[in-house]
C-alpha cells in the first residue's frame, strides 16, 4: 500500500475498484461563462439543505429581513445555518416542495423580494485570516452555514477537526457527465478558490495540499497553477487524475491520491486526511473576505431538453423554473428533470422547487436520450454489477435483500457503505434500478430507527409515567391508612374515658372546677357570717 507522499515527492497513483469511462457531454455547458440571474419575486428556503438535525428558524411570517439576515440557527453540532438571499418580508413559513429524492414535502422559509437589495451589516475580518484564532475562524465558517458543496451538504466547519492532520485534498474531479460547475469555477475564479484553500489550511495547521482535478479539465489545470505559483507556496500541489467515475467520490478519491483505504464507518479523518470541494474553499474565500454568508452557488443548467446550457451564478432559494426561463426554456423535445447528474441525481416531478445548497446540476434530458422506460427484468446473476462497483459491495445481493427489506442482512452487506454511484445500475443487463432500491432501503432503515428511537422515548415516557402514577397511589394509601389508625386510636380512647369524647371531659373538667371555686367562696361566707355573730354575742 502506498503512503501519503512528503511534499517535495512525487505522487504515485494508485486506483480504486470497478469504476465507468462514461460519455462525458461537459461541452454542452462551458462554451459561455458564468452568466447571473436577475432577482426573482420571491425564494423558497427549505431548513433542511444539509446532512444533520434541521435548521431552527428564527423569524416570523411578517418580519422584514435584510440580505445576509441569518432566518434559521443551527440545532446541533452538526446543522447549518440558513440566509436570505435577498432584502423583503418573510411571506410564509410552510410544508412546501423541495428537491429531494423522497419526493416529500419540508419545512420552509417564503420571502417576498423587496428588491432594494439592502444587506445587513457585515463585519469582515479586521485582520488578515493568518493573525485569526482558528477557532474564530471555524466559528465563522459554522455561522456563514458553509457546507459541502460537491454534493454531500455536510457542515463544513464540522470536518475542520482540531485533531493534527496530515493532508488536505481539494477535489476538483467533477466526474460525472454534464456537470461543469466546478470546472467553470477554477477557470474564472481560481485565485479565489487558492485563497480559500490557504484558509482552511491555516485552520487545520496541515502540512501539505494536494488540489485533484481530472486530466479532462486543461483549462481549469492552467488557471489553478498560475493561481498557486502566485502564491510562491510548495505546500501546494496540482495533481492530475486520469478520467474514470467515480474518481471524485471522497473515499475513491483518498484511495487514489494516497493509497490508503478509508475504513467502513470510519472518516476520512481518522487517516489523517481532510477532503474539501473547490466550491466550497470559494465559498470559504467569500465568508472570510466579504462576510458574505453561504446566498449563492454556480449551478450548471444543461442537458438536450434546455435550449441554452450554461452555468449560472444564482441565489439559494431560486425558483427552478426561472433558471430554465434564464437559460432559454426548455426545448420541444425535453423530457425528464433531474437535480445532479445522470448517474447520481434524481428526477423531480417539477420544476416549481428551489435551488438549494446542493444543487450542482439541473439536467434536462430530451426524450431521444432517454430510452423507453420498461419493466425491469429479473436478476440474472450475471456479476457485472460487482465488478464495476467501486467500494467492492455485492449489489446483486443488496438487490436481494432491499426487495425483501431484510435490514439484518443489508447491515451485514453494508448497504451504508454505497455511494449511489449508479454504476452497477448502468451496466446491469436487466435494467433494475439498483439505485432506487438501495435509496428506498437506506431511507426506510432510518425512519425505522427513528421511529424505533421515538417508541423508545414514548414507552421510557409511559414506564417514568406508571411508577408516577404508583408512587401517588401508595403515598394516597398510606395517608388513608394514617388517617384509619388515627381514627382508630380515637375511638380508643373514647372508649377508656367511659364513652365521653375528649371535649366533653374537658366540659366537666371546667364544670367540676366551677363547682369547685362556688363551694369554697360558700364555705368561707359561711366561716365569716359564723364569727360576727360570735363577735355581736
Ligand atoms: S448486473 Fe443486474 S442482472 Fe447482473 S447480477 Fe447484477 S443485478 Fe443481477
Ligand atoms: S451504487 Fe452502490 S452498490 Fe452500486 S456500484 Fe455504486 S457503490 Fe456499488
Amino acid at each position: 500500500m502506498n503512503q501519503t507522499p512528503e511534499k517535495s515527492e512525487a505522487i504515485t497513483l494508485s486506483t480504486f475498484d470497478g469504476g465507468l469511462k462514461l460519455s462525458e457531454n461537459k461541452h454542452l455547458s462551458t462554451t459561455s461563462g458564468i452568466s447571473t440571474l436577475p432577482p426573482c419575486k420571491q425564494y423558497i428556503l427549505p431548513l433542511q439543505q444539509h446532512i444533520g438535525v434541521i435548521s431552527q428558524a428564527l423569524v416570523k411570517p411578517g418580519d422584514k429581513v435584510l440580505k445576509g439576515q441569518m432566518l434559521a440557527k443551527p440545532n446541533h453540532l452538526i446543522s447549518a445555518a440558513i440566509h436570505s438571499p435577498v432584502s423583503g418580508t418573510v411571506a410564509r413559513i410552510e410544508q412546501h416542495a423541495v428537491p429531494h429524492a423522497s419526493g416529500l414535502p419540508d419545512q420552509c422559509i417564503i420571502i417576498d423580494n423587496d428588491f432594494n437589495d439592502e444587506w445587513v451589516p457585515r463585519q469582515p475580518l479586521a485582520d488578515e485570516y493568518i493573525n485569526t484564532d482558528a477557532s474564530d475562524l471555524r466559528d465563522i465558517i459554522r455561522d456563514s452555514g458553509i457546507v459541502g458543496l460537491g454534493g454531500a451538504t455536510f457542515p463544513s466547519a464540522v470536518k475542520q477537526t482540531e485533531k493534527k492532520l496530515k493532508t488536505l485534498i481539494i477535489n476538483g474531479i467533477e466526474c460525472e457527465p454534464y456537470i461543469t460547475c466546478d470546472d467553470v469555477l477554477m477557470r474564472q475564479f481560481a485565485e479565489q478558490v487558492v485563497s480559500g484553500i490557504s484558509i482552511i489550511k491555516h485552520i487545520i495547521n496541515v502540512e501539505q495540499c494536494i488540489i485533484a482535478i481530472e486530466d479532462n479539465k486543461p483549462e481549469a489545470i492552467k488557471a489553478m497553477q498560475l493561481a498557486i505559483d502566485k502564491k510562491s507556496d510548495d505546500a501546494f500541489r496540482i495533481q492530475t487524475v486520469p478520467t474514470l467515475y467515480p474518481s471524485g467520490g471522497e473515499k475513491q478519491l483518498i484511495k487514489i491520491l494516497t493509497g490508503k483505504e478509508v475504513p467502513s464507518h470510519c472518516y476520512p479523518a481518522d487517516i489523517d486526511v481532510l477532503c474539501h470541494n473547490v466550491a466550497t474553499a470559494y465559498a470559504i474565500h467569500r465568508t472570510i473576505y466579504f462576510a458574505e454568508p453561504l446566498i449563492s452557488r454556480i449551478t450548471t443548467i444543461t442537458g438536450q431538453g434546455v435550449v441554452q446550457p450554461q452555468n449560472i451564478a444564482v441565489l439559494i432559494g431560486t425558483p427552478m423554473q426561472s433558471c430554465i426561463e434564464h437559460c432559454g426554456g426548455y426545448t420541444k423535445n425535453s423530457d425528464e428533470l433531474i437535480m445532479g447528474g445522470p448517474m447520481m441525481g434524481f428526477s423531480l416531478e417539477s420544476d416549481a422547487l428551489p435551488i438549494v445548497k446542493a444543487t450542482n446540476c439541473l439536467l434536462v434530458t430530451a426524450k431521444d436520450e432517454n430510452p423507453e422506460k420498461q419493466t425491469h427484468l429479473p436478476c440474472i446473476r450475471c456479476g457485472k454489477c460487482v465488478d464495476v462497483c467501486p467500494v467492492r459491495l455485492l449489489p446483486q445481493q443488496l438487490y436481494w435483500y432491499a426487495s425483501s427489506k431484510n435490514a439484518e442482512r443489508l447491515l451485514e452487506h453494508n448497504l451504508f457503505d454505497c455511494i449511489e454511484c449508479g454504476c452497477c445500475a448502468y451496466v446491469c443487463p436487466s435494467d433494475i434500478p439498483l439505485v432506487q432500491y438501495y435509496r428506498h432501503a437506506k431511507t426506510t432503515y432510518v425512519q425505522q430507527e427513528r421511529e424505533r428511537k421515538l417508541s423508545d422515548i414514548a414507552r421510557q415516557r409511559h414506564e417514568a409515567h406508571q411508577l408516577r402514577v404508583e408512587k401517588q397511589k401508595q403515598e394516597r394509601e398510606e395517608r388513608l391508612r394514617k388517617k384509619r389508625e388515627m381514627l382508630k386510636n380515637k375511638a380508643t380512647d373514647k372508649k377508656t374515658t367511659g364513652g365521653k369524647t375528649n371535649k366533653d371531659a374537658k366540659q366537666s373538667a371546667i364544670t367540676e372546677a366551677i363547682a369547685r371555686a362556688k363551694a369554697k367562696k360558700a364555705e368561707r361566707l359561711k366561716e365569716s357570717e359564723t364569727k360576727s355573730e360570735k363577735k355581736e354575742s
